[in-house]
């Protein structure tokens, strides 16, 4: 455990009963806008309900202060967290000054300076937008459509040549190769080649029970 780990569990004893979530957070990172900062990622109104694989919070204090005002930013922050976990309003208002006075957070210049607490519904509501930028890029790829299938498919019971089956057909030799090394395949049914004076025929011999596409 580090140092303001300690000073953390310290905190919680000292002034908020053990009511804060121990599975915390605490990170000195370079910020030169702000004090600190945190993260809120559990349930307003409760500490319980968390199923405890990811910290309950993080809080983030710039680096480049002292150590005094590492742990008098780290107690402003906790007090954040507190006002959260009893469901309360946990921004900057006359009460969250009113805690911080309490329990001796000292009023230097630009402690104010805490933007963003970010609590789990402004984060959730986060991943939700992305979740449905992501899936709105990802829309279900539509099956091509090949045409003929059904045209191909009686010429195929008699049998022919690529060539004789895409004109009987009135479709492509290369739809008529797609058709049936994939889509006709992929319906079940069983083409046999063969091969006669050099020329190369294709007849429907059966059918299996259709692949069933595989979910990913
Ligand atoms: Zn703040």
């Amino acid at each position: 455990m580090d140092f303001m780990e300690l000073k953390y569990h310290q905190f919680n004893k000292q002034f908020f009963l053990n009511r804060l979530p121990r599975n915390v957070d605490i990170r000195l990172r370079r910020m030169t806008s702000r004090y600190g900062t945190i993260h809120i990622y559990g349930e307003k109104g409760s500490v319980c309900n968390y199923d405890g694989s990811k910290p309950f919070a993080k809080i983030y204090i710039s680096a480049v202060e002292t150590t005094i005002q590492h742990l008098s930013t780290m107690k402003h922050e906790m007090v954040h967290l507190y006002l959260y976990i009893r469901g309360k309003n946990f921004g900057h208002t006359e009460h969250f000054w009113k805690l911080c006075k309490a329990i001796g957070v000292l009023p230097l210049p630009g402690y104010a300076l805490c933007e963003g607490v970010y609590g789990s519904e402004a984060i959730n509501k986060r991943r939700e937008e992305v979740n449905s930028q992501m899936a709105d890029n990802k829309a279900p790829a539509v099956e091509k459509k090949v045409p003929g299938t059904k045209l191909l498919v009686e010429a195929l019971k008699v049998g022919g040549t690529i060539e004789a089956l895409a004109e009987k057909c009135g479709i492509s030799i290369n739809t008529v190769k797609v058709q049936m090394s994939f889509h006709l395949k992929k319906k079940g049914y069983i083409i046999a080649k063969t091969e006669k004076d050099g020329k190369v025929s294709f007849q429907i011999t059966g059918q299996n029970a259709p692949v069933k596409p595989v979910k990913a």
